[in-house]
């Protein structure tokens, strides 16, 4: 447990993938992008194949900005659905789209669309195969959700990260309003707690098992 003023480290993560719904601020990645800059805070952001082809330029940018990129599949399918050599075709289209667009190889770093099948291990082994590893959340803020309040996300995330303490893996969406209205909020009581902003790469706990 890190309580305030002991410090923590916090991992931001961003799925950045197609809006499940209509309505949603196109310039919102941006928006995060600065809000990141602003902050002097790097995070995570796990991209999604078709999406990267769909913003070139938002990709390219995340890998400027210096954020560790990682895989979001590319289909965002339900990867316990596919069979082996789906899941070998979806994880290698996505690479492929990611390393040739935004020019950075998103290997090991995945994260399962939906979270779907993270409690199987054939799968979670396939994708090691594959030469991945699945990034859960520790804290799931559920920014995507249409009846959470911004103020219920804002909330969620900081009293998540400070109760889970040191390493936390805090789940974000790269495309819903919410996202934008709360992050730096989130960031500053965060930092005002004692806590340091690392990509999950950091994690020791990630990079070791
Ligand atoms: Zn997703």
């Amino acid at each position: 447990m890190a309580g305030p003023g002991g410090a923590f480290r916090v991992a931001l993560t961003f799925d950045a993938e197609h809006p499940d719904r209509p309505h949603c601020p196109p310039s919102n990645p941006e928006r995060l992008l600065e809000q990141l800059e602003g902050a002097g805070v790097g995070a995570t952001f796990f991209l999604q194949g078709r999406w990267v082809e769909a913003y070139p330029a938002t990709a390219r940018r995340v890998v400027r900005a210096g954020h560790l990129v990682g895989s979001h599949s590319h289909y965002h399918a339900r990867m316990p659905l596919l069979s082996a050599e789906g899941l070998r075709a979806d994880l290698a289209a996505a690479e492929e789209a990611i390393t040739s667009i935004a020019g950075r190889n998103p290997r090991p770093w995945f994260r399962l669309p939906f979270g779907a099948g993270e409690d199987d291990p054939d799968l979670l082994r396939s994708i090691e195969g594959l030469g991945y590893r699945h990034v859960a959340c520790d804290v799931d803020v559920r920014d995507w959700d249409p009846d959470r309040t911004p103020e219920e996300a804002l909330r969620v995330a900081v009293d998540g990260a400070i109760a889970y303490g040191d390493d936390a893996v805090l789940m974000f969406h790269t495309w819903p309003a919410t996202t934008a209205l709360v992050l730096p909020e989130v960031i500053g009581r965060l930092a005002d707690a004692g806590a340091s902003f690392v990509t999950v790469a950091e994690l020791p706990r990630r990079s070791t098992s």
